[in-house]
């Protein structure tokens, strides 16, 4: 795992001002918050709402920028970034997944998965050749001329971690990617990640409620505990912080399509 493909958050502070300067106004929700996520994780990012879950995951896929601090990507500090650069930035190295899929009503699946291509330098038979392989990745092939109103909602949510992928992102950012699903699909959209970090090396860092995702994940992170973590504010190795947040004893073990719990990894 090298250094240079990692994720790393310093001492970020995030203030929200609420209308206006005033200061009972402004909800500080992280204050000298440190983490190191290494090229290869896959990480859950686990605790109670409106903790700062999705604002750190907005923070590193470059959605948003830290009120202080600073945030490292594969070697690049990207809050520094002009919003130009940061678009074109985000669309070759970060791919989102939401809870809700948000595909487009009037195109087909295909069509779906083939608009994040429409920035790129990519022509049209191009543009179909990577959906076509993002989704059989995904095993919807047979799917592909579907409108979104004609799949059910795991299938939905397949053709959007297609979409996620096509631009062959190394960073999949996931905000509670299966709450909306039913256990065994949730299982199944669990499994399909834990596939794409495993055979595909993609970088995974899910918010999730789903205490399931601990057998799918190489690392957990409760964040309540975390915060105040010597980890966090920035007080322990890197060492020491792998081992406080559990990361997994021996990251091989993990089974990339099976739901059966693995050895080693921990809530
Ligand atoms: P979580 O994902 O853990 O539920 P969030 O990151 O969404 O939490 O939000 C953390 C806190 O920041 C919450 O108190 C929320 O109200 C606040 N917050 C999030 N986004 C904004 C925003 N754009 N403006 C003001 N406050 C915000
Ligand atoms: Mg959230």
């Amino acid at each position: 795992m090298s250094d240079e493909n990692s994720i790393e958050l310093k001492a970020i502070n995030k203030t929200y001002k609420k209308g206006g300067k005033n200061d009972s106004n402004q909800v500080v929700v992280h204050n000298n918050f440190n983490l190191k996520i290494a090229a290869g994780e896959f990480v859950a990012l686990m605790g109670p709402s409106g903790l700062g879950k999705s604002t750190l995951l907005h923070l590193i896929g470059g959605l948003d920028k830290p009120t202080f601090g600073e945030v490292w990507v594969a070697g690049e500090r990207i809050d520094q970034l002009s919003e130009s650069k940061l678009t074109r930035w985000r669309a070759d190295t970060v791919g989102f997944i939401f809870q809700s899929h948000h595909l487009l009503p009037v195109l087909t699946a295909q069509a779906n998965i083939e608009l994040p291509l429409a920035l790129t330098p990519l022509n049209k038979s191009q543009r179909k050749q990577h959906a076509q392989t993002a989704l059989k990745l995904v095993n919807m092939s047979e799917r592909a001329n579907h409108l979104p109103k004609e799949l059910s909602g795991g299938q939905e949510q397949r053709v959007a971690i297609a979409r996620a992928i096509v631009s062959d992102p190394k960073i999949l950012l996931c905000d509670e990617p299966t709450g909306n699903l039913d256990r065994k699909t949730a299982d199944e959209i669990l499994a399909l990640l834990a596939k794409l970090n495993k055979d595909f090396g993609k970088t995974i860092i899910m918010v999730t409620h789903d205490q399931k995702a601990a057998q799918y994940a190489s690392r957990v992170i409760d964040l309540e505990h975390y915060i105040n973590s010597a980890a966090c504010l920035g007080k322990q190795t890197p060492e020491d912080h792998a081992e406080h947040n559990n990361i997994a004893q021996d990251k091989s073990e993990q089974g990339s399509d099976s739901n059966t719990p693995k050895e080693g990894v921990t809530a």
